[in-house]
């Protein structure tokens, strides 16, 4: 039979096993997506099911189409009626159908994040009592972890550190969101959970039907999708989940490893399958991914092997700074491409969105096509836009657009009362709104305190002015930060987005700074203008495109080749507010490499932006030195090219009596030339000392013997 010889003995006995409970356990690129969609297949055209008596559920949207499109090429059939999808969008179809019964018309709205906060500065308005507490996003936290969580305030007790009851806050979030019949994302599977457990009926009618059930990505499931399946699985019995612990990288979001662990005794009676051999990777791409997970401590441990023989060993690329490494990536894509490799089977993969800023400068400076994959691109972001408004309203005071855009923003109670009488003062009296903000008086229809915060804000902007006219670009960014409070005004919200933000500001202000020490005769209008026409010329979203995205998007896929940038210490590992969870890091960086079939491209910078030190990610150290060809981002090319050898020439620097060094200090060596000290720490009682060489990368050093020679100038 054609469907089953296209896999293993292990993958097919874990789609032939159709009755009872299946837990496929397995590394990356071992088959197990693969054993899914056969899985289905092999039901469908056996006739052991139709296809809506199977519910298969995957971690995105697109996963979902790709599975029902695999399926529907296998079989050649229609598959309308078959449910395959996400856990939202699959489970709020029975609130559509039956929330009435929990107080929910089915026409009820689906509320984002934004809306949530609406919704929570109203209750927090509502509950003053808690408000000095809780900000309204760390509200928002609290509720989503505690539905992630499957915990009602019942459960909780209710009592945080800072003695606010979540009891009090949940209901009180609830009744809002029953009143406008909206949902949030938690709901979606919330609300279905309590229908089937208040309504055995209806818990019925989706047990009746769903005689078989297949989960992918079953490690970052949480407790209350479980649940879910747990109810639905009563009836018939039969569910096929697979996953890997090693790959487990929603913990922050509530994802529960436990479910995954505890699958036999949730679901008995069932097989464990394991798969070890892997299809997709080369097998130094995978003692790479290899080497890194062995140093987690909580693992089962796994094996997985390869038969596909590598052509390429895995690179490590350093570079000197972050523009340096992308112009790198570029480059080397560049070459790629050349000799015959597609774009579209490139990807590029960081940790944080921030990062794709100096990324996507040079591939426009290469003129290589690209796609941000689950995200927007830098500067459509909504906090670089706000900043550019700033900076817009600076240069042309009757750009209207840019000043409505950030006259509220960030908040200083300036409401829409307000900008509406501030319009009609300025039509009257026939002025562009700025002119309108400098001269309002007595004669506007605004109360005086509106008009004072519109004074106060019109004084900001004068302030501005005189510096955008006196200072520096760079120093003008800062104080618009400085002065609107952007940053804090992130910072306080501390949820994941917020920070996001902020590192996304934080990028702005390099890509300044970066821009200014490149092109010194240019000026900030030359700079609006070019990142205008950026935003405007980007048509390149199909076809042969580079793809970037996060590591957690990249679940899943794979690429022929991939790189993994930005590979610093605080970076990747991601360290925030002096908190990382490392397993999860290291886990996010087996995802990252295990996405390679061909090549793997390492890289990080040694100089970023404040507040990284620019140490080499730990994760670089923990792959033994033999299994990474080295190359400098200096060099840029992957083909051979001449290192630099200007120092060659001089005479090596004398072996005098240890130099005091500190960190930042230049530095020139015999072999590697001229350097910057990165780090000095004692190991084994020596001095060892991280040097930074352009050409040569950062090079650990036992300071007696290096022989360095302080540079004064
Ligand atoms: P991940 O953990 O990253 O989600 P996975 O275990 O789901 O990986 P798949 O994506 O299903 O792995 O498979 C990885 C690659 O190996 C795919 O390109 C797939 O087509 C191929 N593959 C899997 N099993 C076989 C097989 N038996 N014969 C040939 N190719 C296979
Ligand atoms: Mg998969």
């Amino acid at each position: 039979m054609k469907l089953l010889d296209t896999l293993n003995p292990e993958q097919r006995e874990a789609v032939i096993r159709t009755d009872g409970s299946v837990l496929v356990l397995a590394g990356a690129g071992s088959g197990k997506t693969r054993v899914l969609t056969h899985k289905v297949a092999y039901l469908l055209q056996e006739g052991i099911a139709k296809p809506w008596e199977v519910l298969a559920v995957t971690f995105t949207n697109k996963a979902a189409g790709d599975m029902k499109s695999r399926i529907e090429r296998l079989l050649d059939s229609d598959l309308r009626n078959m449910w395959v999808g996400t856990f939202h969008s699959l489970f709020a179809r029975i609130v559509r159908r039956f929330g009435d019964r929990i107080g929910y018309s089915s026409n009820f709205a689906i509320y984002d994040r934004q809306d949530q906060h609406k919704v929570m500065k109203e209750v927090l308005n509502d509950i003053p009592a808690l408000a000095p507490f809780l900000n309204y996003k760390r509200a928002v936290g609290i509720i989503s972890s505690m539905k992630s969580r499957l915990r009602p305030p019942m459960e909780t007790g209710g009592q945080l550190g800072f003695k606010v009851d979540t009891a009090e806050l949940y209901q009180a979030y609830e009744r809002k969101m029953k009143g406008y019949n909206a949902l949030d994302f938690d709901d979606l599977l919330m609300k279905p959970l309590e229908l089937m457990q208040a309504h055995p009926d209806i818990a019925n009618i989706y047990r009746n039907r769903f005689r078989y059930i297949l989960v992918d990505e079953f490690q970052d499931t949480n407790i209350t999708q479980n649940e879910l399946l747990r109810i639905i699985y009563a009836k018939h019995k039969n569910i096929t989940v697979v996953g890997d612990d090693d790959q487990a990288i929603y913990g922050w979001r509530g994802a529960e490893l436990k479910n995954i662990l505890n699958f036999p005794r949730t679901y008995p009676g069932g097989i464990i399958v394991r798969l070890e051999r892997n299809y997709r990777s080369t097998n130094l791409i995978l003692q790479v991914a290899q080497a890194v997970i062995e140093n987690n401590l909580s693992r089962h441990g796994k094996t997985l092997w390869t038969d596909i023989e590598s052509r390429f060993k895995p690179v490590l690329i350093s570079s000197f700074d972050s523009r340096e490494e992308a112009v790198a990536i570029a480059s080397t894509i560049q070459d790629l491409t050349i000799d015959g490799v597609v774009r579209s089977s490139i990807a590029i993969l960081y940790r944080t969105n921030a990062q794709s800023r100096v990324l996507e400068n040079a591939l426009r400076e290469y003129n290589i096509p690209y796609t941000i994959v689950g995200g927007l691109k830098f500067y459509q972001r909504k906090e670089i836009k706000d900043l550019l408004a700033y900076l817009k309203l600076l240069v042309n005071p009757s750009d209207g657009v840019a000043l409505t855009r950030i006259i509220n923003f960030p908040p200083r109670g300036i409401g829409g009362k307000t900008i509406a009488g501030l319009m009609e003062y300025a039509s009257d009296n026939n002025l562009e709104l700025w002119e309108a903000l400098k001269s309002i008086d007595e004669s506007s229809e605004l109360k005086p305190a509106a008009q004072k915060k519109l004074e106060k804000f019109a004084e900001m902007i004068t302030a501005l002015k005189q510096k955008a006219e006196s200072g520096s670009f760079i120093d003008l960014v800062k104080a618009i930060i400085d002065k609107t409070g952007l940053i804090d005004h992130y910072t306080k919200e501390g949820d994941e987005e917020s920070f996001a933000r902020v590192d996304n500001l934080r990028e702005f202000i390099a890509a300044v700074e970066e821009y200014v020490k490149t092109y010194t005769e240019r000026t900030m209008d030359d700079f609006l203008q070019e990142v205008a026409l950026v935003s405007e010329t980007d048509e390149w979203e199909e076809g042969d495109v580079v793809s970037l995205m996060t590591l957690h998007s990249a679940k899943g896929l794979e690429f022929p080749v991939v790189f993994i940038s930005g590979l610093e210490e605080g970076l990747f590992p991601l360290i925030r507010e002096g908190e990382v969870d490392l397993e999860e890091e290291r886990r996010l960086f087996y995802v990252g490499v295990t996405r390679a079939m061909e090549r793997l491209f390492l890289s990080y910078a040694s100089w970023r932006r404040v507040g990284l030190d620019g140490m080499p990610s730990r994760f670089i150290d923990e792959i033994p030195d033999e299994m990474l060809d080295d190359w400098t981002g200096f060099r840029r090319h992957y083909s051979e090219s001449k290192p630099l050898d200007k120092y060659d020439r001089q005479p090596p620097p004398a072996q005098t009596s240890v130099q005091m060094f500190k960190r930042g200090d230049r530095v020139v060596h015999a072999k590697f030339g001229e350097g910057i000290v990165a780090s000095i720490e004692l190991r084994n009682n020596d001095e060892m000392v991280t040097v930074f060489f352009q050409g040569y990368g950062a090079k650990k050093l036992k300071l007696k013997l290096a022989g360095l020679k302080k540079l004064t100038v």
